[in-house]
């Protein structure tokens, strides 16, 4: 029997689940590689080892299967029996779930299917058509592959435009909020400066204050606007609306945004207005046209996005408590200059709305604005040689690649390539909702399901 060799670059939820359902399932032989240079199934948000880092989804939401709804709770419950269904759950422990889940389909089917993972970093790829994939890796070697998926998270951005008079080598700049070794280094009673004012800010607030940090902490942003909170005890199961009928919001982004509005002026808590959206989102998105998209993502995306990603609310009342206690300072503006000071400090101006700019001089800035999703400002050699390539191109929308919302990839000719797929963040402007594991878990059982499918095409 002809066995299909897949390569899947990245290990994170996306890159975990697609090749679970790949191992799943038995029509067709599969040779499962995935190419991870960290821990397995973890990927950005599953790899702290904060256990204040909570899931900004409460466990009856979080399940890894789109069939089995309950699962990750009743997995909470079999190891704590004391585990509610809206508890928010340490995102540490939903990492050791999908890595058990991976484990225990790699070993269920091994006399049908086979699995590696490889620990390194993949950084080009070359597609030979007829003959298949060749992924080149950062040690020199290269894996054969008839199919590829990308399954690369949330990309980092290079250099930001805002730290024009600063070297990316200042020690007191860390470029990547997730370098435990780099936030470790910054001393209890030192004054930060966040970058951002989104969930990346929030996990970092939780992460210093829980080590003992006392030191003041800024948090800038363009709109300075903090996630919201969930419900006490969120809904999980939130009733939703029907698409139907060619209403006025439909076709509007500002239209459907007064829509929500209202759906959530009339529940009986305006979370819940905003939930019943989620199964119609991608759909509603998909029919936008292309004008209406980019007017959604330049003036509506930050009000979208603090509304429905949010806080579990044991984070939202730290945040609040540090806020109060004047630890926690939020700053809604833009920063006009920073710039290292002989004491070895930066000095930052910031420009708030209607204000006279402030100067402030901190002991550390992190950047916490977030994932790059501009094809030519991601920092990564993989993304930076596939465009060179012509194998990938932007979204009309600047925002991902230009790929199928199945997640197959075209290339610059806008030629789809059976061959090269992607998963997660990368689909945004496609989906808009494509970062968060209940979209996520439902895009990777399709996906393996596609590729399964796409066997007769390509080996024809
Ligand atoms: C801090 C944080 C908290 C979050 N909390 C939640 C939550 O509570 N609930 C929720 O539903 N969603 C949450 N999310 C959203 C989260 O992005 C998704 O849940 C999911 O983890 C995304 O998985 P992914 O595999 O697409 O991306 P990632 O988890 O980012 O994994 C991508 C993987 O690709 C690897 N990679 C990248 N480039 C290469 C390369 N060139 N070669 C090889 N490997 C490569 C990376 O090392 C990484 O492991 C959170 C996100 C973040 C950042």
């Amino acid at each position: 029997m002809e066995i299909l060799k897949i390569v899947i670059i990245g290990g994170g939820f996306s890159g975990a689940m697609t090749a679970y359902h790949l191992l799943r399932q038995e029509q067709v032989a599969c040779a499962v590689t995935v190419v991870e240079p960290n821990e397995l199934g973890l990927g950005l948000a599953y790899s702290t080892t904060c256990e204040e880092h909570l899931l900004n989804v409460c466990a009856g939401g979080m399940s890894a299967l789109s069939d089995e709804p309950d699962h990750f709770f009743n997995y909470a419950k079999e190891k704590d029996p004391t585990v509610k269904i809206t508890d928010f759950l340490p995102r540490k422990f939903f990492g050791k779930y999908v890595q058990e889940l991976l484990s225990s389909a790699v070993s269920e089917k091994a006399d049908f299917h086979s699995f590696d993972l490889v620990s390194q970093r993949a950084v080009d790829i070359e597609d030979a058509e007829s003959r298949g994939l060749k992924v080149f890796l950062s040690n020199g070697q290269a894996l054969e592959a008839d199919i590829v998926v990308l399954a690369l998270g949330n990309l980092a951005g290079g250099k930001p435009a805002w730290l024009d008079q600063l070297p990316m080598t200042n020690t007191h700049y860390i470029h990547n909020p997730w370098n435990k070794v780099a936030i470790d280094t910054i001393q209890k009673t030192d004054s930060v400066l966040l970058v951002g004012t989104g969930l990346t800010a929030v996990d970092k607030v939780i992460e210093l204050t829980s080590q003992g940090h006392v030191g003041p902490i800024l948090a800038a942003s363009r709109h300075g606007l903090l996630p919201r909170r969930h419900l006490d005890i969120p809904d999980v199961h939130p009733q939703q609306v029907n698409l139907n009928g060619d209403r006025q919001w439909q076709s509007s982004a500002l239209e459907a945004l007064k829509y929500v509005r209202q759906l959530a002026s009339q529940a009986a808590h305006w979370q819940a207005g905003v939930d019943s959206v989620r199964s119609i989102t991608q759909k509603w998105w998909g029919n936008l046209a292309l004008k209406e998209k980019r007017y959604f993502m330049r003036h509506l995306q930050t009000y979208w996005d603090v509304h429905r990603h949010r806080m579990a609310p044991s984070i939202a009342n730290q945040i609040e408590a540090t806020e109060k206690s004047g630890q926690l300072r939020i700053l809604s503006g833009g920063i006009k200059r920073l710039c290292a000071n002989d004491q070895a400090k930066i000095e930052v101006t910031i420009q708030e709305r209607y204000l006279e700019p402030q100067t402030f001089l901190v002991d550390y800035v992190i950047n916490c604005t977030g994932p790059q999703l501009k094809l030519k400002a991601i920092d990564s050699p993989l993304m930076a040689n596939l465009h060179k390539r012509g194998l990938i191109a932007p979204d009309q929308t600047g925002a991902g690649i230009n790929c199928e919302a199945s997640g197959m990839i075209c290339d610059q000719q806008g030629r789809l390539n059976p061959r090269l797929f992607a998963i997660g963040p990368q689909l945004k402007a496609v989906l808009l909702e494509s970062v968060a594991v209940p979209e996520l878990k439902g895009q990777a059982q399709e996906l393996a399901r596609l590729i399964c499918n796409m066997q007769k095409t390509i080996t024809a």
